[in-house]
């Protein structure tokens, strides 16, 4: 309290005004002092000029009938308010502090150490209460901020679910329009194929060397399509969740054989060699042939579209817990660690230019990856640009398939062969493999 504190007196007796205004010097108070004989006279000069504090007196406050502390109150005039009162009972200081009074105190007490003292605690409480009162304006305002970016955030997640039904329903019908598409351009296919096949036999006629050669690019270019046309047709039944798993008791490393013999003449082509080597005490399997050989003809083609020289491994080996492993090794160009997880994604490839080196559609990986987790196994990928690339494809010797519902069929026993459909319980390409560089 070491400024000067601008002080009123509001006391219609001259003689009280003099006692405190001595009291108050006699203290040492540094002050610039005023004085006022009425309420009115107090509020008029109060609504003008701020001051530290106000001593009233309380025989003004029955006159006027709190009126003063009212229009303060009603006008937001601030201020410290020390009530001298000549009623020394405790009820009368109480009902002051209700009335709005900050303090009072009993005019037969007044001295310079007591007045000097109810004016700092007087201030001191008044500063308490107005930083308390901006704390909480403060904290009113930060509420209300609060509660409009909550509205805010509540109508981005209404619109951004409202995008997100749109986009569901739009890549609903997108992989309706692909797999409608895509059967439809697989029968007048199958007839360029087959009709191509039939020229090429001697009994329909001789060609010329010429026109046979034009209908073995008929023909070889029809079954490309046709298979870009099926990769097309199972991603959209994937997506969609209509693509089944025909399981059955087979032998693995049959068809192993069999789709690597399939692939033999495209990497004699690249002068590749196409090494097998099965070390499996159990060859049977329960799970999908069909599947099995078209992850394994996806895999073997990539290892030799993107292999220069070198050679292909394709190994089959046994796993703990009950489990087989199919691996496929390349001496090709190799993917980069930060390709590792993209080329996972349909329609993805790690060139993604037009004027791209090597063709394909970027579904091959996204539809093993679906097939695999539809089969409950796990990819792992570990490569080297330059050095090559190892795929491992982990998977149960038996296949769960899901429990019979309408979606699923029950077992079927034909002969000594035992069948069952699963529909795909993943329609998302998430990412379930795993990928590790070499070390
Ligand atoms: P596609 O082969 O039709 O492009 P895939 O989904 O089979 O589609 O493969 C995606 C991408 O992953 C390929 O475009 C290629 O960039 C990369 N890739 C796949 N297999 C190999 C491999 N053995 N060696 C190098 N890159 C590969």
């Amino acid at each position: 309290m070491e400024d000067t504190l601008k002080i009123l007196i509001v006391d219609d007796d001259e003689v009280d005004r003099m006692a405190v205004r001595c009291a108050l010097t006699k203290a040492g108070i540094q002050m610039e002092l005023s004085e006022v004989g009425d309420g009115n006279d107090a509020f008029s000069i109060l609504s003008t000029t701020a001051y530290d504090c106000v001593f009233l007196d309380s025989r003004l406050l029955e006159r006027d009938g709190l009126t003063l502390i009212q229009q303060l109150g009603s006008s937001e005039i601030k201020v410290p308010l020390v009530v001298l009162t000549g009623q020394e009972d405790d009820q009368s200081g109480v009902q002051l502090l209700k009335a709005g009074a900050t303090d009072y105190l009993y005019k037969s007490r007044i001295s310079p150490e007591n007045l000097a003292q109810v004016l700092r605690s007087a201030i001191r409480v008044y500063r308490a209460e107005m930083q308390a009162a901006l704390a909480n304006q403060q904290l009113r305002e930060s509420h209300k901020q609060l509660i409009r970016k909550n509205q805010e955030l509540e109508r981005q997640q209404q619109q951004l679910q409202m995008q997100n039904f749109k986009l569901s329903e739009a890549s609903l019908l997108k992989s309706n329009f692909l797999a409608n598409m895509s059967h439809e351009l697989r029968t007048p296919m199958n007839a360029i194929i087959g009709f191509s096949q039939i020229l090429l036999r001697p009994k329909f006629g001789e060609l010329t060397h010429q026109q046979t050669d034009m209908v073995e690019r008929i023909l070889n270019n029809g079954k490309h399509l046709l298979m870009l046309l099926n990769e097309v047709l199972d991603f959209s039944k994937l997506e969609g969740g209509r693509l089944d798993l025909k399981a059955e008791i087979f032998d693995v490393s049959k068809v192993i054989n069999l789709a690597v013999a399939e692939m033999r003449s495209l990497a004699d082509v690249k002068n590749l060699s196409l090494l097998v080597q099965t070390d499996l005490q159990n060859t049977l399997v329960f799970n999908d042939p069909v599947r099995i050989k078209q992850i394994l003809i996806n895999l073997l083609s990539n290892a030799v579209k993107f292999t220069e020289s070198g050679e292909i491994w394709v190994e089959v080996k046994e796993l703990p817990a009950n489990k087989v492993a199919i691996i496929v090794r390349d001496t090709g160009i190799g993917i980069a660690p930060k390709d590792f997880k993209r080329i996972f994604e349909a329609f993805r490839q790690v060139d993604q230019t037009l004027t791209r080196k090597y063709p394909g559609t970027g579904l091959g990986l996204a539809i093993i990856d679906s097939l695999v987790r539809m089969m409950g196994g796990k990819i792992f990928l570990e490569s080297k640009l330059g050095i090559g690339s190892m795929f491992k494809i982990e998977l149960p010797r038996q296949i769960t398939l899901s429990a019979p519902t309408a979606d699923t069929l029950p077992l079927q026993v034909d002969g000594d062969r035992v069948s069952c459909s699963a529909k795909n319980p993943h329609h998302s390409s998430s990412q379930a493999w795993q990928a590790n560089r070499i070390s």
